[in-house]
């Protein structure tokens, strides 16, 4: 079978993906406004300003949206189907997509409470996903 794809590893994503590898989940924030920011990027989507840092995120959210795959992208995602992609806002403000592990289609559903997990890919990259997280009552 096809392996998945590896991310493209450039300067402004390299602390992202070399946290990742250690299973451990980061965010930008910018100095100027305070903003988490995700995706990975050289300058603030808010404010612009290009003073960013980076910070554990704790890695939860909530589904805001989400498409049940059934048509793999790619040779490599054949086995995956049906799968669920998503959009979740992270608690730390900004939205995220990635896609929902060990879950049926059927129990997905807009506002459920994920927790980010590591796919571990070939060469020692482990992508952020989503699993389910236990509700708060
Ligand atoms: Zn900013």
């Amino acid at each position: 079978m096809k392996p998945k794809p590896l991310p493209h590893v450039g300067p402004f994503t390299r602390p992202y993906w070399d946290a990742a590898r250690e299973s451990r989940f980061m965010l930008q924030r910018c100095r100027r406004c305070r903003q988490a920011i995700y995706y990975p990027r050289p300058w603030c989507p808010h404010c612009w300003s290009t003073e960013l840092e980076w910070m554990p995120a704790c890695g939860r959210g909530q589904v805001i949206t989400y498409s049940v795959i059934h048509e793999p992208p790619s040779e490599a995602f054949v086995s995956e189907v049906p799968y669920i992609l998503a959009v979740a806002r992270l608690e730390e403000g900004p939205q995220m997509m990635a896609n929902v592990l060990g879950i049926e289609p059927a129990r997905m559903r807009v506002g459920l409470p994920v927790r980010i997990v590591f796919e571990e890919r070939s060469g020692g990259f482990r992508v952020p996903q989503f699993a389910p997280a236990e509700e708060s009552t």
